[in-house]
């Protein structure tokens, strides 16, 4: 018997049990070097070959073409806010932001204070319910990049698809909620970064992939760290880098290879979401604020009729084994989030268990 619950949070989020299970074993002794992960020089050989490790299945994973470096950064997302504006707009240029919920926003505010932000579009109009369609997109006339949030993990909303900026014009992404959950076409991006506690690891590391070209745009007085050269030409050790982080994420790429693959995720997460989605869409009391086109398939909000009967669903749930469902405090209701690693029968656990509160609910 497991004495694991279903975790629905946000994150840092559920992982897979069979990483877990080898972490533990490598905390103690790792590759037989009588010595723990933690407890290994990140100058070593056994680190050496972690990360090498962690970049390869990286890489094999997307395609991730040649001319893109893979990093292992520190600060988390939010550190990106910045140190995307700080490397990559130019003093007197504009940045392009598209605005679809919380994260974006903060994105927006670190970008002002290194220069011009032009907002190309924004949900805050439909409380950040939908993605912008291409229609509703104004780019400013010679933007320096275009940033866009891939999936919403407050609002529940996703991108389908990328957006297209202006020809030439690089494309950056803050994919912290929806990294390696289906295929990607890295080649259509700049830069995208990833704070992994979601999809890829525990907290403490960011995935950065970055093209070449952009690498040398940064001005180079910048502190040292915030330059995305520094993390280039010292392959991501130029301090020591968070290496259970990077262990952790190693583990994790090579368990998405070995359930398929990232079409094998997307599979499996569509059909995740689905169940979930259909199940509160049938529902007499539930209902989902994201419009259809723009439903996450990462973080599935959902609201009751009343704060009332929202507070009883959760504090039910918590006591049938499902932690984690409280929505964000800057948008209440509910949140499932059904990252990569959460099991289907999780999934179908908590579809049961709407369904029956759904039933005993008094009109
Ligand atoms: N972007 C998105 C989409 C997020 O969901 C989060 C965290 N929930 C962040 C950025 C911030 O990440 P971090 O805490 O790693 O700075």
């Amino acid at each position: 018997m497991s004495d694991r619950i279903f975790n629905f949070g946000a994150g840092p989020g559920v992982l897979p049990e069979s990483v877990l299970k080898e972490a533990q074993r490598d905390l103690w002794n790792i590759a037989g070097s009588g010595i723990g992960i933690c407890e290994h020089s990140h100058r070593g050989k056994v680190f050496d070959k972690v990360i090498n490790e962690a970049e390869q299945v990286c890489r094999d994973l997307a395609g991730i073409p040649g001319n893109y470096k893979v990093l292992f950064l520190q600060g988390g997302a939010s550190l990106q806010f910045a140190m995307a504006p700080m490397n990559l707009l130019p003093k007197g240029g504009t940045a392009d932001y598209l605005v679809t919920g919380v994260w974006s926003e903060k994105a927006v505010k670190e970008a002002k204070l290194f220069g011009t932000v032009h907002e190309a579009a924004t949900g805050k109009g439909s409380k950040f319910t939908r993605i912008p369609a291409a229609a509703d997109i104004k780019y400013s006339p010679s933007p320096a990049y275009v940033h866009f949030t891939s999936n919403n993990t407050i609002y529940g909303t996703q991108w389908r698809s990328e957006p297209a900026p202006p020809s030439g014009v690089p494309l950056l992404c803050d994919a912290s909620s929806d990294i390696y959950s289906r295929p990607i076409d890295l080649s259509k991006y700049g830069l995208i970064y990833a704070g992994a506690q979601k999809n890829l690891g525990p907290s403490g590391v960011v995935l950065a992939v970055i093209r070449d070209d952009l690498v040398e745009r940064a001005p180079k007085d910048l502190p040292v760290m915030l330059q995305y050269r520094t993390a280039v030409a010292e392959r991501s050790l130029y301090n020591t880098p968070p290496t259970f982080g990077i262990y952790m994420m190693g583990l994790v790429f090579k368990w998405i290879r070995d359930t398929g693959g990232l079409a094998a995720m997307a599979e499996r997460n569509e059909a995740k979401a689905k169940l979930l989605y259909d199940a509160l869409d049938e529902s007499k009391h539930f209902t989902v604020p994201a419009e259809a086109g723009s439903r996450s398939l990462m973080n599935v909000c959902f609201r009751g009729p009343g704060e009332e009967m929202e507070n009883r669903f959760i504090a039910e749930a918590t006591k049938r084994g499902f932690e984690g469902l409280k929505g964000h405090r800057s948008a209440g209701g509910m949140r499932a989030s059904i990252y990569n690693a959460m099991p289907r029968a999780g999934v179908e656990a908590l579809v049961a268990f709407i369904r029956e509160f759904d039933k005993k609910e008094p009109r």
